[in-house]
């Protein structure tokens, strides 16, 4: 073995069998809160991410936002920012986490940094982004889909956002609520087929549809923090499990929490604050394939009635005693492995996956396997911070899109009563399908990156955190 490969296996080790650190923080202390909230909108013309085909930014619908949340008790010190794009790979969030480690003095374990997977946001790094770009100024010696140079943008706009959400913290109430989503707006994206095979996708009215290969997770869970004084609502994080994907066209958007927090604002003021985390939606879209109209919610809607639901809840929101503590942990899950041959077919393969020359399962296996790249030691950084808000109720936030499966495991085997699971935080490793899935194959399987029970094993290392959190 190597020397390298040596140093390799102890830092995995080491990584994968301890929490980087744990704290807690002195319960008597106040809790304090304080956000902020940065404007990430590119210039017109920039590259939109979500789908195998270029398409360029004509218009704003609604500006996109890097909105952080610091929370601070005692000594104890977390913040969260939730970006309104579909990725923040890992080596982009801690590039922006140690420059805002660097701002506030915060560690870069206790910083989560949030995608919210709007399918109208910039494409900015990947597989797919370097073949457009590279086409681009191999044409014309510049590239007009990228009219600025967007990472250290990003960057800077989340490390502002950070420092400033870090200098107005205040002391606040802190609330919790889980309500169950009505009506159903989410359904698993997977079906048995008559054919023996499991699709995703497979079209409303389907003839060939048996039954759907997995559950939806129907809770919506809110956080809400208060005007200790009034009791008055002054922001909430809403998380659920519904793929933000029901906008398309060119113009940017935040997709259907935009409308969620235009509707809150109506109710509660202009000022009140509404932060979004997707749940573990990996395989969960808002196509209802047995609706007779065959109608597709989309994001206004799909926004006005998550409201709805977020607005009982905080009227129901039952008051939490503070007690917040942290844990933080990298596991470093084993990537999918291609030989030299099919790598080679992803190379020459890859400039058409971005056209309808090739079947499209095939484009999106090019794509992977070319995306692999980013990983060369084929070992994929997966993150997890486990934050304890109080003794019945924690927040987890994992990387990927995650199966819905796992986050209900999750949930199930936390040791707090109310476990919040948020997904897409800190790394771009693609679908986290469950074992099964990965039997069952089709389009998040032949898009996934790491090797079949990683997901389960991310899993068990987020109970394990949340174990060490008890009470
Ligand atoms: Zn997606």
């Amino acid at each position: 073995m190597r020397s390298s490969s040596v140093a390799l296996t102890v830092a995995v080790i080491l990584a994968t069998c301890c929490p980087d650190w744990s704290a807690s923080a002195d319960e008597s202390a106040p809790l304090e809160a304080g956000w902020a909230i940065t404007d990430i909108t590119p210039p017109l013309g920039f590259r939109l991410s979500g789908y195998f085909r270029e398409r360029r930014a004509t218009g704003i619908k609604d500006p996109l936002h890097a909105k952080a949340l610091v929370l601070r008790q005692g000594e104890m010190q977390v913040a969260l920012v939730f970006c309104d794009l579909v990725w923040v790979p890992h080596e982009i969030s801690v590039r922006a986490r140690r420059q805002s480690a660097a701002r506030t003095g915060l560690s870069i374990d206790r910083i989560s940094i949030l995608a919210t997977h709007t399918h109208t946001g910039p494409l900015y790094y990947g597989a797919m982004r370097d073949l457009l770009h590279r086409q681009a100024v191999d044409a014309s010696g510049t590239d007009p889909g990228e009219p600025i140079d967007y990472v250290p943008f990003l960057i800077e706009r989340i490390v502002a956002a950070v420092d400033q959400a870090n200098n107005r913290l205040r002391p606040v109430g802190l609330k919790a609520a889980k309500l169950r989503q009505r009506p159903q707006i989410s359904f698993n994206r997977r079906y048995h087929m008559k054919d023996g095979s499991v699709r995703f996708n497979p079209g409303v009215g389907n003839p060939n549809i048996i039954r759907p290969a997995g559950p939806i997770d129907p809770y919506v869970d809110v956080l809400l923090f208060t005007d200790p004084g009034t009791d008055r609502p002054l922001a909430s994080l809403t998380v659920f499990a519904l793929h933000l994907d029901t906008t398309g066209g060119t113009e940017y958007s935040a997709d259907y929490p935009y409308y969620l927090e235009k509707h809150l604002k109506a109710e509660l003021g202009e000022a009140f604050v509404s932060f979004f985390a997707s749940g573990t939606c990996g395989d969960i879209n808002h196509i209802d394939v047995r609706a007779r109209d065959g109608a597709r919610r989309r994001a206004p809607e799909l926004g006005r009635l998550l409201s709805r639901t977020v607005l009982r809840a905080i009227a129901q929101a039952r008051p939490l005693d503070p007690s917040l503590k942290l844990a933080h942990t990298t596991l470093y899950a084993r990537a999918q492995q291609y030989s030299d041959e099919q790598k080679q077919w992803a190379e020459e393969t890859l400039p058409l996956i971005v056209t309808r020359k090739l079947p499209f399962l095939e484009r999106v296996r090019a794509y992977k396997i070319a995306d692999l790249a980013r990983f060369p030691n084929g070992r994929i950084p997966l993150e997890i911070h486990a934050v304890r808000l109080s003794r019945e109720t924690a927040a987890v936030t994992l990387p990927g899109e995650v199966f819905v499966e796992l986050g209900l495991e999750l949930k199930r085997r936390s040791p707090f009563p109310h476990t919040i699971v948020m997904e897409l935080a800190n790394g771009a490793p693609a679908y986290i399908p469950t074992r099964k899935a990965f039997r069952e194959g089709s389009y998040e399987i032949v898009n996934s990156r790491i090797a079949p029970g990683e997901g389960e094993r991310m899993i068990d290392e987020a109970v394990g955190l949340l174990k060490q959190l008890a009470p």
